[in-house]
């Protein structure tokens, strides 16, 4: 990469919890995106050039907005899904098609474009083994925890409850049920089958698939449902410092 690019002035050097490293809060990183893909028929997978100093830790965001003189200013959060150690950095968006906001101006953007990414931060970072609960593009930050976990091989003992409207949906379904197996439980609101029965996770649900309410719960999608999720879940004995979020 080009370093008139990387503008490294006045990003100030952080620790990265748990590991034995620093990362560069970089103001703002012109990078050019490599290939994109769909990988649901709303969400978007961009795989973008990644600097060699580059840090992030599973489970964080970054503020991203595209190159292009009247975007420029418009930034959004997304959430890195790959490896901190990729020589790549990789996003999954959802395209909202029906407003006209940067997701959908993400459509447009393919290889060759360029994308911005300004500061990194997250409030979701795994502790200790837990529950994760996620709706939607809600999973991108677990989905990056999980690849890590994988990777270390201590995906064991945890549980992933995945809710969607309906199948197709799911972001990634089949690698997540291949890291979790029967811990990977998969929820849909609406289902277009005659006689399905509108599921949702509420405490009937929860009370059957958790035996445990003293340890820790992990819980992102839209801030409604966080916040109900929490509020149920302190209500069954959870501890108000073992729920990690975000929305
Ligand atoms: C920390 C964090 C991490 C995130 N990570 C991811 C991620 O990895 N992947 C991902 O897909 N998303 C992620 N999101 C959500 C993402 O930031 C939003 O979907 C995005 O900002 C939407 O940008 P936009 O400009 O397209 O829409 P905005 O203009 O910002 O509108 C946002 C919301 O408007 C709603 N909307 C849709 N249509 C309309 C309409 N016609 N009129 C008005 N409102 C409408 C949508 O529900 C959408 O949520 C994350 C959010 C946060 C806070």
């Amino acid at each position: 990469m080009e370093d008139e690019k990387l503008n490294k002035e006045a990003g100030p050097i952080v620790e990265v919890p748990g590991e034995n490293k620093t990362a560069q809060l970089y103001p703002h990183i012109i990078l050019q995106v490599l290939e994109t893909s769909y990988i649901t028929h709303d969400v978007k997978r961009f795989v973008l050039e990644k600097p060699s100093d580059y840090i992030f830790n599973p489970g964080q965001s970054v503020n991203i907005s595209i190159n292009l003189p009247e975007w420029k200013n418009e930034l959004r959060p997304f959430t890195f899904t790959n490896l901190p150690d990729d020589d790549y950095l990789e996003f999954m968006i959802k395209i909202y098609r029906d407003h006209n906001g940067v997701t959908q101006k993400l459509e447009s953007i393919n290889k060759g474009d360029e994308l911005i990414l300004h500061d990194i931060f997250g409030a979701i970072q795994y502790k200790e083994n837990g529950v994760f609960i996620s709706a939607g593009s809600g999973i991108t930050p677990f989905l990056s925890i999980f690849r890590y976990l994988n990777k270390k091989k201590r995906v064991k003992g945890n549980i992933l409850i995945y809710s969607n409207k309906d199948h197709s949906d799911v972001i990634m379904g089949e690698s997540l049920h291949t890291m979790l197996k029967d811990n990977f439980i998969t929820i849909f609101t609406r289902e277009n089958v005659v006689g399905f029965i509108e599921k949702r996770i509420d405490r009937d649900f929860l009370i059957d698939h958790i035996k445990n309410f003293k340890q820790n719960f992990y819980i992102c999608g839209p801030e409604s449902f966080v916040l109900d999720l929490k509020k149920i879940l302190l209500s069954l004995g959870a501890s108000v410092d073992n729920i990690i979020f975000e929305y």
